[in-house]
């Protein structure tokens, strides 16, 4: 069975823009109890689930896109020894139109690495690393449940640069109870020393049905006010623009360069705010290729079980509306520091953006939220604290009135 992607693809092939590929590691050494990303800490099936990898990939394969990203994310990919990895790329060639010089990510988390592991990971020709620091602060991992402390984590970016990785990205925690200007002053210094390419800084969310919110519910602990959360988002653009880096997303940061604007933002991800089509293998990975989204199972047994009986182990497709599509784009526009293109968004949906949004727009802008400006509406750094309701206003139930009749 192959997957049907046919109407979409047609749709899309006059387009110039390339695909990404997203491949999902289901495996973790244990869950950390704020994350609610699917993965098990069931090793016992890592040999059959590669295999049900390769054999989704070969089903899926032939479709006529041009890849110029594969990312390999989790769940944690370095649970994999770099043979493994190996016979995942090699499969994503045999199958995939990949560029020669597409950009080829690895997660890897710093309790699972070593230097020969990260050496023979550079040698497959993986060229960017994302490595998940979360902080260099013991107490803080602990709180996070997190396998690796922070003297690993030094350890996972020095030998991430001896193993040859010349664009290495950071991922950073902050909101975290406990945690204060300073010790995040810390880990952003520390973070900064190693002069990254890339740094991901993530406000805690406390997602419903995970551990940790559940010990919130309880009174556990005492969450970070909202006023020093606000303070931290603000210390982090101010210190990492200090520092020589430009914030591209809300939560992205790329090191700038003299070679131009964002030399070293993450190709992959910005595919996600910017409606280009992906792919995803892999438990619970999601597909999209406008106006289609596919997600597959979220189990490791399901998934190996469906591929071994000759069927995608896909779970759902939605078709998203003209109303959805705008709604996507005001909302993933929203995130990009640059904002949203009001010319693009015109000629995209064939309609006038001011003339829909013209009342939200204004409003906001005396509110500071909002600046619009050389043709586009992006968040002011106090309107980014704000971006779900923000959001929301633009598609509340009035605005998608004013959608469906235009
Ligand atoms: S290692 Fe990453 S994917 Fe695994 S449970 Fe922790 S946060 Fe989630």
């Amino acid at each position: 069975m192959r997957r049907s992607f046919d109407r979409e693809i047609v749709m899309h092939l006059n387009q110039t823009e390339s695909a990404g590929i997203y491949v999902h590691i289901p495996f973790c050494i244990q869950k950390c109890p704020y994350c609610d990303f699917f993965s098990i800490t069931d090793q016992s099936l890592k040999q059959p689930f590669i295999e049900a990898l390769l054999r989704e990939m070969d089903m899926t394969g032939n479709v006529p896109f041009f890849f110029d990203t594969l990312y390999i994310g989790g769940g944690t990919p370095s649970v994999f020894k770099a043979g493994d990895i190996g016979q995942l790329i090699k499969a994503a060639h045999r199958f995939f139109k990949i560029s020669a010089n597409a950009e080829i990510t690895i997660e890897v988390n710093p309790g699972t690495v070593n230097p020969e592991q990260l050496t023979s990971y550079q040698g497959l020709g993986i060229n960017r690393i994302s490595i998940g620091v979360q902080s260099f602060d013991d107490r803080a991992l602990n709180f996070l449940g997190r396998i690796h402390s922070g003297k690993d984590a030094n350890l996972a970016v020095k030998w991430a640069r001896e193993a040859g990785f010349e664009n290495v990205g950071l991922d950073l925690i902050y909101g975290i109870p406990g945690q204060t200007k300073r010790s995040w002053l810390f880990d952003l210094q520390r973070a900064v020393e190693f002069e990254p390419e890339h740094l991901s800084c993530y406000m805690l969310t406390y997602e419903a049905g995970t551990p940790m919110d559940k010990d919130r519910q309880k009174g556990s602990f005492c969450t970070l006010s909202e006023s020093l959360v606000s303070d931290l988002f603000e210390t982090t653009i101010e210190f990492l623009n200090t520092h020589g880096y430009v914030q591209y997303e809300i939560s992205n940061f790329a090191r700038s360069g003299s070679g131009g604007f964002e030399p070293k933002s993450s190709r992959h991800n910005r595919k996600y705010w910017s409606f280009a089509p992906y792919l995803g293998f892999g438990p619970s990975a999601h597909s999209f290729i406008e106006p289609a989204r596919y997600w597959n199972c979220r189990s490791v047994k399901k998934y190996i079980k469906e591929i071994e009986a000759g069927m995608l182990p896909l779970e759902e497709k939605e078709v998203l509306s003209r109303e959805q599509c705008m709604i996507e784009a005001i909302y993933l526009g929203l995130r990009k520091r640059d904002g949203i293109c009001i010319d693009a968004f015109d000629r995209k949906f064939d309609t006038s953006f001011n003339r829909i949004f013209g009342e939200t727009i204004t409003y906001l802008e005396k509110k500071k939220f909002l600046k619009v400006a050389q043709n586009r509406c992006a968040l002011t750094l106090q309107g980014m604290l704000f971006l779900d309701s923000i959001a929301s206003m633009f598609i509340s139930q009035e605005f998608s009135g004013i959608i469906r009749k235009n």
